[in-house]
């Protein structure tokens, strides 16, 4: 595939071609553990990396490698490297980039997951953890010994925008590499590298996917500190993306670009209604009175995701609101053709307790709603008929 090609068009044909094999046209899936060498020869070339080819599927796997090829095509990276979930990657990211003495800064908030990582498990095997407020606050803190900085942008749930570029030459002034979580944007709206981001990674489970119907992880770089995440943070850890859950992330990569001029457009009208009644407190970088509005123009291509949060005020209403939707599932996750909405403050974000959820903005009274592909009328008329039960 040509990768001068333009985004849709390799959305739809990165990664694979006719099956070599087979001339299947559709990416087959390689359900296989093992693969022959053909001879002893070729098996120890293998191993010494002397020939690059699959012979486990912990490691590679055919269909898994197109998946790989297809999102390094879409981020503009020279590789990527697939996981069996977004924790797997992140955790093959730490465990292989990381010692005991380094730091570790991450700008809240983070993923709950991704947070409970970093806070709960690195400490234990003498990496230090800090969270830093802003770009600001990182400047000052960063040093000698900040191996990584870790961001999501927009972040989750509040929907606050950090510059890449300012944070990316932040951490390399500092010897650091900047780590980006790119789930909630997808490389339709960001292509972090081209901000100077030195990793890339998703949750696949999300919008790659879209489908609500797979788990999976992804990390998108430089080859030579992928064929590393391959040969530590993958083969020796081993949460391997499986070929059946590539071929649903490869068949759900072709529309990407489609799904999300959708997400985006539903979202934005959304946003926009939603805004316009003057009663709440909307959370959308589309919106000109987002605090990152500005920046989202110059960093998302013109769109600002499928992602609205909203505060009703208190926990009753958010309940009442929640409860009295149709269209939206309450339910974790987000990214899936259907509707989703969710109360991050007493589920996904529960654990952080009062102080902290009150510090990011994480109110009792805020909904998240993750916009699907239905027509948006649908889902705006929803909105207002639970906004209407919603005790106010
Ligand atoms: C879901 C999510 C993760 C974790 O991914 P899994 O596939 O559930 O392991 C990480 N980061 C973000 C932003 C997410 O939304």
């Amino acid at each position: 595939m040509d990768n001068s090609a333009r985004f849709r068009t390799r959305a739809v044909h990165a990664g694979h071609g006719l099956d070599p094999a087979t001339g299947a046209h559709a990416m087959p899936i390689y359900a296989t553990s093992t693969f022959g060498y053909g001879d002893a020869a070729r098996g120890q070339r293998l191993f010494a990396g002397e020939e690059q080819g699959h012979f486990y599927s912990r490691l590679s796997n055919p269909t898994v490698r197109a998946f790989e090829e297809k999102l390094a095509s879409l981020e503009g990276t020279e590789d990527a490297l697939a996981f069996a979930s977004g924790m797997g990657a992140a955790s093959a990211i730490l465990l292989t980039l990381l010692r005991s003495g380094d730091e570790v800064a991450f700008l809240a908030p983070l993923y709950g997951g991704t947070e409970g990582l970093l806070q709960d498990m690195l400490p234990k095997f003498g990496i230090r953890v800090w969270e830093a407020k802003d770009p600001a606050d990182l400047r000052g803190r960063l040093t000698d010994r900040t191996r990584l900085v870790w961001l999501e942008t927009p972040s989750n749930p509040t929907l606050r925008l950090t510059d890449l570029r300012e944070v990316a030459d932040l951490a390399h002034g500092a010897g650091a590499r900047l780590v980006v979580d790119n789930t909630f944007s997808t490389p339709y709206l960001t292509r972090p590298a081209e901000f100077g981001a030195d990793l890339v990674m998703h949750s696949a489970t999300k919008y790659l996917g879209g489908h609500g119907d797979v788990i999976g992880g992804v990390v998108a770089g430089d080859a030579a500190t992928l064929l590393d995440l391959r040969l530590h943070g993958l083969r020796h850890v081993g949460a391997s993306l499986g070929p059946f859950e590539a071929y649903l992330l490869l068949r759900g990569m072709k529309t990407l670009p489609l799904r999300m001029e959708a997400h985006c457009a539903g979202a934005h009208l959304i946003a926009e209604r939603l805004a316009a009644r003057g009663d709440l407190k909307v959370y959308y970088p589309g919106l000109p009175e987002h605090p990152g509005h500005d920046l989202a123009r110059r960093q998302m291509s013109g769109r600002f995701g499928g992602i609205v949060s909203l505060d009703l005020g208190d926990f009753a209403a958010a309940q009442q609101f929640l409860d009295a939707l149709q269209l939206f599932t309450q339910a974790v996750s987000l990214g899936d053709v259907e509707s989703l909405s969710s109360h991050p403050a007493s589920t996904t974000h529960q654990l952080l307790g009062e102080e902290v959820l009150n510090a990011h903005g994480i109110v009792p009274g805020l909904v998240r709603l993750s916009v699907g592909i239905e027509d948006p009328e649908d889902l705006w008329a929803d909105i207002e008929q639970a906004l209407r039960q919603a005790r106010r």
